[in-house]
């Protein structure tokens, strides 16, 4: 079935992000790409092969299915870590695929045991530690049970990491607990390297805490959203403006683009009501251009009467509500509009640009949000 609408991903304005990141943090730090929510809705696929082009050599997902994913698809036998969810009967699978996962509990730990001796290889794991995000990870009052453990078994496990999350590094009202988390992050260090156990790489940072926290970057810094070639909030950008060049502040570049076409032109006389219900009345002899993409495809039904598209690089605006499958845009002041023409839902046209930012703002949604409603059905192109 061909697509109503497609997506189009930005080889270079990766290329870009990841060069920003990387003057960023140095040489040393390995950037992980998250590739979680189906690449922050990018596709795995498109974005394994986007990524491993800009040199990226490590992905990191929440699941096992996303890991197997990337596996798939990577060329370069990149690592893979799983920060999340794994089915304790696919570990075999995983630790003959050397896929490295976090380990937050003891339950996982002693499957995970089991399973490398039974295939006499070994796990290859990361420790995540609990530091005041309580999501996941193991309590510093488990910690004896967790070293005697790592001890007793350590010819079946490979320590890849030592890590934990932040609870909210892209707003400053959230920086004194993020700066103790580092604090007990570091005291769980100590704490291991008192048993001589010590790990491959120490990795805590996200975006935001890459961006804002040079010390949180240690060995590795898990990137997702700033890869895509969004700032995690505003306030990230202000935050580390001070420490901008002017001519870099606005290092990103929007990776995703999202583009239709129109399906139907549709003259209505003054007075009438547009779709569904009377949420849009006429006020003047209009042209409506019909376009195929609705709610089901994650153009979301709160745009009603909100969005707006680029047709002719011009802006056009969204009447009536947004159908399951289709959505009415006001074309009146254009000169030319014929169907099958472009479409611009996300992305630039001309000089004029729809942004995530501007789209997000008005469903309602963080960036995050919108970016991962995108269904994983749409077609996805490679473009430079
Ligand atoms: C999602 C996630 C990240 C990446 O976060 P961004 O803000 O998108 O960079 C890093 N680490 C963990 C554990 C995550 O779940």
């Amino acid at each position: 079935m061909r697509p109503t609408s497609y997506l189009e991903i930005s080889a270079s304005a990766y290329r870009q992000n990841i060069a920003f990141i990387r003057s960023r943090i140095g040489p040393s730090p390995v950037i992980s790409a998250v590739v979680k929510g189906n690449a922050y809705g990018h596709g795995i696929p498109q974005m394994v092969q986007v990524a491993e082009e800009a040199g990226i050599r490590h992905f990191s997902t929440f699941s096992s299915d996303e890991a197997f994913l990337v596996n798939r698809h990577s060329q370069f036998t990149s690592e893979i870590m799983i920060m999340g969810m794994l089915f304790l009967e696919e570990l075999p699978q995983l630790i003959t695929q050397e896929i490295s996962f976090y380990v937050f509990d003891f339950e996982r730990l002693e499957a995970a045991i089991e399973t490398a001796k039974s295939l006499q290889k070994q796990a290859q794991i990361h420790i995540e530690v609990e530091t005041g995000f309580h999501r996941t990870g193991f309590e510093l009052e488990g910690l004896d049970r967790l070293v005697e453990i790592l001890i007793r078994e350590k010819k079946h496990l490979q320590l890849k990491g030592l890590c934990t999350h932040f609870a909210g590094a892209e707003s400053a009202i959230n920086h004194p607990r993020v700066r103790l988390q580092f604090e007990r992050y570091e005291t769980f260090k100590k704490a291991f390297a008192q048993h001589e156990i010590t790990f491959e790489r120490y990795h805590t940072a996200c975006s935001a805490a890459t961006l804002l926290f040079p010390e949180f970057h240690l060995d590795l810094v898990r990137i997702g959203i700033a890869g895509y070639g969004f700032w995690p909030t505003q306030e990230t950008f202000h935050l580390l403006k001070p420490s901008l060049h002017e001519s870099q502040y606005n290092p990103f570049r929007r990776v995703i683009s999202w583009k239709s076409q129109i399906m139907s032109l549709k003259p209505v006389e003054t007075g009438e009501y547009v779709g569904y219900g009377q949420s849009y009345q006429t006020l003047e002899k209009m042209l409506l251009a019909i376009v195929p993409v609705g709610y089901s495809h994650g153009y979301r039904r709160i745009l009603s009467n909100q969005g707006e598209v680029l047709i002719s690089g011009v802006i056009c605006p969204v009447v009536g509500t947004v159908n399951m499958n289709a959505v009415a845009v006001d074309v009146s002041h254009l000169d030319k509009v014929q169907t099958g023409q472009e479409v611009v839902l996300i992305g630039t046209q001309g000089d004029k640009e729809i942004t995530v930012a501007s789209f997000a703002e008005t469903t309602r949604q963080v960036n995050y949000e919108m970016l991962t409603c995108l269904p994983s059905e749409i077609s996805r192109r490679i473009v430079d």
